[in-house]
């Protein structure tokens, strides 16, 4: 019996609404976008960027999961791992008995076709898909369409016989989901490259400048079985990873394309080179809202909400760090008081404490959050933040 899949969704959102505005909702944060994107209270100065929080992909992942659970209340369910990067959206599944695959414990193995089994919003690799379609479980599929786009993109070029250059991170789930796509049944090739240093030590081997060996060691974890960068950098497309750095995306594409043009010529570019920006327009407009807070609102600090293994945030983070003072927390509880704050700074991957982190006196702080953090989470930052900026 071939799976049941589900991927419209289980004609529940009516019954579910409820649950999902009482876990991710907030009056408060509704009110300030009302007001318009700012809160004063005493000292205090927030200032909310015009886009943020839950983008279209993770609210509709996230209300398919409870459509599931409602669906099907007798049977388990499971989620292959964490459906978005959030650890309090996890949590908050975990606690209607939302079990994950990814747990010690837990197998595919034991998978029966009486289970259900949700697929996140970045997708899952083609060979996952298999495993699990062969346990003849049901299937919820809310892989987000931005996602599918970058699939069918990747397909595309293995079809045509280019390798798929992915600007993204080779151990990000996406990533290793759109990996799979451009393999297209072992035929197709894919190299990551991660920024714009990775970009330049491919291209320079594009044009004829690298050492096979060390370009083989340098990317071992981030290009596809059998890659041979002689051959397979001659024909390539680019693609993205959806919640990369825009700009850094669009800059490593240009890279590619003057690397073949300089090896190729002119004329034999065209056929040897195509790139398609994959990055999702939610990505792109959280980006552009905070670039557009920072050149409007004179602003002492930036906080910016979400979980630390989030793309789209971390890229929030980097955009306001270039400019002012920027503190990436995971969730409220980070401030712990008005002198110190938990946070990860940009680039590392260890959260610290810092000390001295909200100025003295009028104070004007920057809000922002990532497209996995539920809106609810912003309420207790501000709500955090007022008490104890105002605290006498
Ligand atoms: S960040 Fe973009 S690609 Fe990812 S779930 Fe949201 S809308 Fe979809």
């Amino acid at each position: 019996m071939p799976p049941l899949i589900f991927r419209k969704g289980l004609d529940l959102r009516h019954e579910v609404a409820d649950a999902l505005a009482e876990s991710y909702h907030s009056d408060l944060v509704a009110q300030i976008k009302d007001e318009g994107y700012r809160y004063t209270s005493g000292r205090l100065t927030i200032h909310l960027a015009r886009e943020f929080g839950f983008c279209y992909g993770v609210d509709r992942a996230v209300d398919y999961a409870y459509q599931a659970r409602k669906r099907f209340p007798a049977q388990t369910v499971y989620l292959t791992g964490e459906i978005i990067h959030n650890p309090h959206v996890n949590d908050q599944l975990r606690a209607q008995g939302i079990r994950f695959l990814s747990d010690p414990g837990e197998s595919i193995d034991t998978l029966t076709p009486e289970d259900v089994v949700i697929l996140p919003a970045f997708g899952i690799t083609i060979e996952l898909l298999q495993r699990l379609e062969s346990r003849g479980c049901t299937l919820v599929d809310t892989t987000c369409g931005s996602v599918l786009n970058v699939w069918k993109n990747v397909k595309r070029y293995a079809d045509d016989g280019l390798t798929s250059v992915i600007h993204g991170k080779y151990w990000h789930e996406e990533t290793q989901a759109t990996a799979s796509q451009a393999r297209r049944d072992g035929r197709g090739h894919y190299l990551v490259v991660l920024d714009h240093r990775e970009a330049t030590v491919a291209c320079d081997y594009i044009r004829g400048r690298g050492d096979r060996a060390a370009f083989l060691h340098a990317f071992e974890a981030a290009v596809s079985p059998g890659f041979d960068p002689d051959l397979h950098l001659q024909r390539i497309g680019c693609a993205n990873q959806t919640t990369m750095l825009s700009s850094e995306s669009v800059e490593i594409g240009e890279m590619f394309r003057q690397a073949i043009r300089d090896r190729y010529g002119e004329a034999d570019a065209a056929s040897r080179f195509r790139a398609f920006d994959t990055i999702c327009s939610a990505t792109q407009d959280r980006q552009d809202a905070v670039t557009a807070l920072l050149a409007e609102q004179p602003l002492d600090v930036m906080l910016v909400v979400g979980g630390y293994n989030s793309s789209n945030t971390c890229n929030l983070a980097r955009i306001c760090a270039d400019r002012l003072p920027t503190y990436h927390i995971a969730d409220p509880d980070a401030i712990l008081s008005v002198v110190e704050i938990r946070h990860k700074p940009v680039g590392s991957k260890h959260e610290i404490t810092s000390a001295g982190w909200l100025p003295a006196g009028p104070v004007r702080v920057g809000l922002t959050s990532g497209a996995s953090t539920p809106d609810n989470l912003v309420d207790r930052v501000i709500r955090r933040l007022d008490r104890f900026a105002n605290a006498i």
